[in-house]
């Protein structure tokens, strides 16, 4: 068994990783974007990401000031047996990692009623903000993978988790979430925007399907669904941080859940910035 001080270990260097370091396949996706984007002022600004994202991994710093939300996804081997206070562990090693960064003190203080009007302020420790709850999936043979995603806030306010009716072709849906990020995708401000899309029975299977889309993204594979959507998106010519241009998405990453018998589908979409996903994965043997 896998014991706890590693899991506290693999959990900080995660946090760590998913907040100051671009992926290969994401800068990868940005060089390509630099060879297509046409306009130069957008051009820069895609130059500057990528000096940006460089420069805070070489420092183990956060690439943005918002750090955002850890939201964790665990795959068990299912050969592996796991300690019961795993998810102390990895809450642990998240605080230890937030704390280290730093990230940016975001823990509201009071009871529910004082946290939702944000009426007693914010704690000054960047430790105190909890991850969201832990997605469970299983991989084939032992071993433990823990993922670290940091969801920040922009994104958030241009997403959206409704339903959608199919009218008997699927096609109507994508057209439906397309019409979603068209509608958000000038108002984002930090674009090229990233959409990650779950299509689901229920609003949670939806969401978790979402975050499925983070966890699994790779710009290196684009499926003719998620590749219609980008096209569609870069017609909208926002450009970086709205500056215009013909690149506006980077990528977009579809997860399509099981389905039910019914004229609805719930669609969870929520539109990734252009530092999306920040992501990072440590496995435990
Ligand atoms: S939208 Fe993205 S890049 Fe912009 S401030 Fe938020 S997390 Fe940072």
């Amino acid at each position: 068994m896998i014991i706890g001080e590693r899991i506290i270990q693999a959990a900080k260097e995660a946090v760590i990783g998913a907040s100051s370091r671009f992926r290969e396949d994401q800068l990868q996706a940005y060089y390509k974007a630099l060879e297509i984007e046409e306009d130069e002022k957008s051009k820069w600004v895609l130059k500057q990401n990528i000096e940006n994202a460089l420069l805070a991994s070489l420092n183990h710093s956060p690439i943005c000031d918002d750090t955002g939300i850890p939201h964790i996804v665990l795959s068990i081997g299912n050969d592996e047996v796991v300690p019961g206070k795993i998810q102390s562990y990895i809450q642990q090693g998240i605080k230890e990692g937030l704390a280290e960064l730093p990230g940016r003190p975001m823990a509201v203080i009071g009871n529910e009623m004082e946290r939702l009007g944000q009426t007693l302020g914010m704690y000054d420790d960047p430790s105190k903000l909890e991850a969201a709850p832990v997605l469970l999936m299983e991989h084939q043979g032992k071993g433990i993978k823990i993922t670290v995603l940091m969801l920040g806030g922009g994104p958030e306010i241009r997403g959206k988790t409704y339903r959608v009716f199919h009218k008997h072709d699927g096609q109507n849906v994508i057209n439906e979430v397309i019409g979603w990020i068209k509608e958000g995708v000038s108002k984002l401000g930090c674009t090229p925007a990233v959409p990650f899309v779950g299509i689901g029975r229920t609003h949670f299977e939806a969401s978790s399907y979402m975050l499925r889309a983070m966890y699994e993204a790779n710009f290196n594979h684009q499926t003719d669904i998620e590749q219609q959507i980008v096209t569609e998106i870069n017609k909208e010519n926002v450009g970086s941080l709205g500056l215009g241009g013909n690149i506006t998405s980077l990528g977009a990453f579809v997860r399509i859940a099981p389905q039910r018998a019914s004229g609805v589908r719930i669609v969870s979409m929520r539109l990734g910035c252009s530092i999306d996903p920040r992501r990072h994965s440590v496995c435990l043997e």
